[in-house]
C-alpha cells in the first residue's frame, strides 16, 4: 500500500484512543493527538530478500498473492520488529522455497521502486543453500532455479528487476546459458 494511503488509515491515537487531527509537526503534516499530543510517525516498512545462486542459476519464486500475483520475484518478505535482518531473510527463504539458506554479504539496499510495492526499504542479501528441499511454500505458487537464458518474462517489482539485471551483468553469464 502506498505510504499516503497508509497514513490516511491512521485515525485514532494508539496511546489514548482520541481521534487524531492533521497538524504541522516536525516539518510535515502528520496525525497528531489533540488529547495526549502524541505525534504519529509512519515508520518505513522494511523487507528482506535473498539472492541464492546454485550451479550458475538463480532462485526465483512465483508470487501467489497480490500485488503482482503470478509474476516471479526473488524470495523476500517483511522483517518483524526486533528481528535480525539476515535471520529474517533466511526465514523468508525457508517459508517460500523450503530451502535452508545462510545469508552472507549484502547485495544491495533498495528504496521503494513502486507505489504499490509493500516495502519502503528492501535489504537484499546473497545467500547459500545449506539444506532443505526445494518445495514452494504457502505464499509461493512455484519456486525454481533459472539459468541466465531461462529467466521468466514477468518479473515483479523494480528491485527484483534490478537484481536480475545486475546478476546477468557478471562477465560471461549472459552468453553461457
Ligand atoms: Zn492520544
Amino acid at each position: 500500500m502506498h505510504p499516503a494511503e497508509r497514513l490516511e488509515l491512521i485515525r485514532y491515537c494508539v496511546r489514548c484512543g482520541a481521534r487524531l487531527e492533521r497538524r504541522e509537526a516536525y516539518g510535515a503534516v502528520r496525525p497528531v493527538c489533540p488529547g495526549c499530543r502524541h505525534v504519529h510517525f509512519l515508520d518505513p516498512k522494511v523487507a528482506v530478500a535473498v539472492v541464492v545462486e546454485q550451479d550458475g542459476r538463480i532462485l526465483l519464486i512465483q508470487r501467489r498473492g497480490d500485488p503482482e500475483a503470478g509474476k516471479w520475484s526473488i524470495p523476500a518478505g517483511f522483517m518483524d520488529a526486533g528481528e535480525d535482518p539476515r535471520a529474517a531473510a533466511e526465514r523468508e527463504a525457508l517459508e517460500e522455497t523450503g530451502l535452508i539458506v545462510r545469508a552472507t554479504t549484502l547485495w544491495e539496499v533498495f528504496g521503494r521502486t513502486d507505489p504499490e510495492e509493500g516495502a519502503d526499504l528492501l535489504l537484499a542479501f546473497r545467500a547459500e543453500v545449506v539444506g532443505g528441499a526445494l518445495v514452494p511454500g504457502d505464499d509461493a505458487a512455484d519456486a525454481r532455479f533459472f539459468g541466465p537464458q531461462e529467466l521468466p518474462e514477468a518479473i515483479a517489482f523494480g528491485s527484483a528487476k534490478a537484481i536480475l539485471a545486475d546478476w546477468l551483468r557478471v562477465p560471461g553469464r549472459d552468453s553461457t546459458g
